[in-house]
């Protein structure tokens, strides 16, 4: 990867994306030369050659905000760095989680937005069960989750055996809802189940349980 870079063409500071490898946000944009990414790759942990210090810099030196590296990728001319990253806490020195939170029409993908809903439900945790129902979930405890889970999921069955799309569309959301707050519930998230997916989707097609029986 790094003897495919063409350092000459970006005059020796490489432009680099760095996105977040669950929720797809982009945090932020930075430069490296040789030996930032030198130390990049093998500390794994982002360092940058910032252009206003005029020196090496690990993105969270000060702050403790890493940006721990999980893959990279040139891009096809090699003259651009992806970086897909865990970050430790915000990587905006704002406190905002990305760098880019200054959107024209206060929107975002939708992806970013479901990660943000789930975040927002875990911190349901510590809410006042009298204001959020939520907080009044996690206060009733597994059972009624789990019944809640049971309840939508029939829902949406039943939305869908009657061909009415739009109460799909709406008991499936209701279902989501519920069996997100149900993995939070076990201290479990999305990101446990999409991996477990992964896992199941090895080589060509998709092999969900029991399809292929
Ligand atoms: P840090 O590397 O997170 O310890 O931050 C050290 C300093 O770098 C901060 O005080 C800011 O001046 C600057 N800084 C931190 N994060 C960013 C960022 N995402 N973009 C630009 N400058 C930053
Ligand atoms: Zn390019
Ligand atoms: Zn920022
Ligand atoms: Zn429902």
């Amino acid at each position: 990867m790094q003897n495919k870079i063409n350092w000459q063409k970006v005059d020796n500071l490489l432009p680099v994306i760095v996105q977040h490898a669950q929720t797809c946000e982009v945090l932020m944009l930075g430069y490296m030369n040789q030996e930032a990414l030198d130390k990049t790759l093998a500390e794994k942990k982002v360092t940058f050659f910032s252009r206003t210090k005029q020196r090496l810099w690990t993105k969270g030196e000060t702050s403790g905000h890493f940006l721990n590296v999980v893959d990279v990728s040139l891009d096809c001319d090699n003259d651009t760095l992806l970086i897909l990253v865990n970050p430790i806490g915000p990587t905006c020195h704002t406190g905002a989680e990305s760098c880019f939170h200054q959107f024209e029409t206060q929107s975002e993908g939708d992806w970013t937005w479901f990660a943000k809903l789930e975040r927002e439900l875990a911190e349901r945790k510590n809410a006042d069960p009298e204001t959020s129902y939520t907080a009044k979930l996690y206060q009733k405890g597994t059972k009624k989750i789990a019944q809640k889970v049971g309840e939508e999921a029939v829902e949406t069955v039943l939305a869908a055996m009657a061909k009415d799309r739009a109460e799909t569309v709406s008991e499936a959301a209701d279902l989501v809802y519920h069996l997100t707050v149900l993995l939070q519930n076990e201290e479990l998230s999305w990101q446990d189940v999409i991996a477990k997916l992964k896992e199941r989707h090895q080589g060509i097609g998709l092999h969900p349980e029991g399809s292929n029986k």
